[in-house]
C-alpha cells in the first residue's frame, strides 16, 4: 500500500518514512501544502498522512481542496494541538481520523490499518481468500496449513491484490500502489512479480487464486 506523507519537519519525515517502509508500505512525501495538494491529486495513494501546520497551504485547507476535487483518498491528520476544535474541524473538512503528536508508532500503524480496512467487509486484520490467509499486522501468509515466506515487495503486491479481491487491477494501478513511482510501460516488473507470487501462492494447489485478465491486468479471486 502506498502512502503520501505531507509534513514539513524533516526529522518527522525520516522517522515516519523509515518506520512505514519497515512495515512494507511505500511512502512518498511532500514538505509543503502546495506540493502535497499536487501529489494528493494522484489517485495512486491508499492513504494521506497530513500535518496541519504546513507552509503554503495548511492541512485543513488542503483536505478541503482535495475533497472539492473529488479525491476520496483517506486522510489521517497529524495534529500538534490538542484542542477539540482542531479535531472537529479536521473531521468536518473531510479527514477520516486524527492523531495527536507526539504519538507512538504502534498507534500510528494501528490507525492506518483501521482506515485501510474500512472498505473491507470484515473489520479485522485478517484477509481470507479461499484457503489463503493474510495477517496484515504481522504480515504472515498461509495457504492452507502451509506457511508462505514472501519478500517485502511480494507481500505488498499480494496485500494490494487481496484488499481489492475480485477486482481487476491494471498493471499501471498495481505499479503505482506497490512500487510508488510513475510506471514505465516498458518495464515488466509487475508481470515478473506476479510470476514470483504465483510460484509461492498457487503452485502445487489445484485452485489458482491469482488470475490473469487478458488485456486488462490481474485479479485475485475465490
Ligand atoms: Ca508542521
Amino acid at each position: 500500500m502506498r502512502i503520501l506523507l505531507v509534513e514539513d519537519e524533516q526529522k518527522i519525515i525520516n522517522f515516519i518514512k523509515r518506520g512505514l517502509e519497515a512495515e512494507y508500505y511505500t511512502v512518498d512525501f511532500a514538505t509543503d501544502g502546495e506540493d502535497g495538494f499536487l501529489k494528493g491529486l494522484n489517485e495512486g495513494y491508499d492513504l494521506i498522512l497530513l500535518d496541519i501546520m504546513l507552509p503554503k497551504i495548511g492541512g485543513f485547507e488542503l483536505t478541503e481542496k482535495l475533497r472539492e476535487r473529488g479525491i476520496k483518498t483517506p486522510i489521517l491528520m497529524l495534529t500538534a494541538r490538542d484542542t477539540v476544535e482542531d479535531k472537529v474541524k479536521g473531521l468536518d473538512v473531510g479527514a477520516d481520523d486524527y492523531l495527536q503528536k507526539p504519538f507512538s508508532f504502534d498507534e500510528l500503524l494501528a490507525r492506518i490499518r483501521a482506515i485501510l480496512r474500512r472498505g473491507a467487509p470484515v473489520k479485522t486484520n485478517l484477509i481470507k481468500i479461499a484457503d489463503l490467509q493474510i495477517e496484515t499486522a504481522s504480515h504472515e501468509v498461509k495457504r492452507g496449513a502451509k506457511k508462505i515466506v514472501l519478500t517485502s515487495r511480494e507481500y505488498a503486491l499480494l496485500e494490494y491484490l487481496a484488499r481489492n479481491k475480485n477486482r481487476v487491477l491494471s498493471r499501471t494501478q498495481i505499479a503505482q500502489h506497490v512500487w510508488g513511482y510513475d510506471f514505465d510501460t516498458e518495464t515488466n516488473v509487475v508481470d515478473v512479480y506476479i510470476r514470483y507470487l504465483r510460484k509461492k501462492i498457487d503452485e502445487g494447489f489445484n485452485k489458482k487464486i491469482i488470475q490473469t485478465v487478458r488485456g486488462a491486468g490481474y485479479k485475485i479471486g475465490e
